[in-house]
């Protein structure tokens, strides 16, 4: 069971989240206790899943110092070219807004596409085990390099699972505020002329419920926020308070700097002061009235 729980660690995009703390306690205990073995969790999985590797091919997406994404499945021609489409678009705005290429040659991303939600959830049973608590929104499964997606929900879900997986591979781990806040950026996104146009909807009326209700997270609790607030009964706090600063940033053209100094910082409080570097608070409060 503890076992299946470490496997299943991935993006518990909307559900599953009340493990999630669980999972990553134990995760980072048997890293703790292996590391003297100089073996590590990770080292200790296939790099890639087997149950996704059977699946067809359809097309390959991205390599050249970005994440290659194997996309599969036996789905129709409409949404096998949708999906190619997005995953083009999506390394594409991702790297000319935030990410770095970093020429890291890490194996390709195998992304499972199902047409139902019965499909999906026949294949996590089948590469998850049958008590996995995953969502239906779509998951990527880090340490087994495979995104899983449910073609019968908004396709939104597809790039936020797959900008998971971009962001991973040229940053590596975020604070999940902050990962959960980029994803997140592109459940609504708009491709027009190259780029995309990142809606302002999103999981707003969830920030001013928040506010609202004095459940909003300032900065320093924001830095302080771990997987277990995060994935937490307030998750929808968090996940729009991320997803807003990383919007804001973006359009004060600061959002790549913003990441790249988030993934260096090594301590939680060396994380807390530079968002306060990057964000005047109350600024941004009033950008959000303005949406
Ligand atoms: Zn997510």
């Amino acid at each position: 069971m503890k076992k299946q729980k470490i496997r299943s660690l991935a993006c518990a995009y909307n559900h599953g989240v009340n493990v999630r703390a669980f999972i990553v306690l134990v995760a980072g205990l048997a890293c703790l206790q292996t590391s003297a073995l100089a073996v590590t969790l990770e080292g200790r999985e296939p790099a890639r899943a087997a149950a996704a590797t059977d699946l067809a091919e359809i097309a390959r997406v991205g390599g050249s110092g970005r994440t290659e994404f194997v996309l599969r499945g036996r789905v129709s021609r409409r949404h096998a070219a949708a999906a190619v489409r997005l995953a083009h678009e999506l390394i594409e705005d991702t790297h000319r807004r935030f990410l770095p290429i970093d020429g890291s040659k890490l194996p390709p991303v195998d992304v499972c596409l199902f047409e139902t939600t019965a499909e999906y959830r026949r294949f996590l049973r089948e590469a998850l085990g049958p008590e996995n608590r995953e969502g239906d929104l779509g998951v990527y499964w880090r340490y087994r390099r495979t995104v899983v997606a449910n073609l019968s929900t908004p396709l939104g879900n597809l790039r936020h699972e797959l900008a998971h997986a971009l962001i991973s591979d040229a940053l590596g781990p975020l604070p999940a505020w902050l990962d959960e806040g980029l994803a997140s950026l592109y459940n609504e996104a708009a491709w027009k002329n190259g780029a995309y146009v990142l809606g302002r909807s999103h999981r707003l009326a969830q920030l001013r419920a928040a506010r609202a209700a004095g459940k909003l997270p300032d900065l320093a609790a924001l830095a302080a926020a771990g997987e277990r607030e995060v994935y937490g009964e307030n998750f929808r706090a968090y996940y729009s308070l991320g997803r807003f600063i990383a919007l804001y940033l973006d359009e004060k053209g600061k959002l790549a700097e913003f990441v790249q100094e988030m993934s260096q910082s090594r301590t939680t409080d060396e994380q807390r002061m530079a968002l306060e570097r990057y964000v005047d608070f109350a600024a941004f409060l009033a950008w959000t009235e303005r949406l």
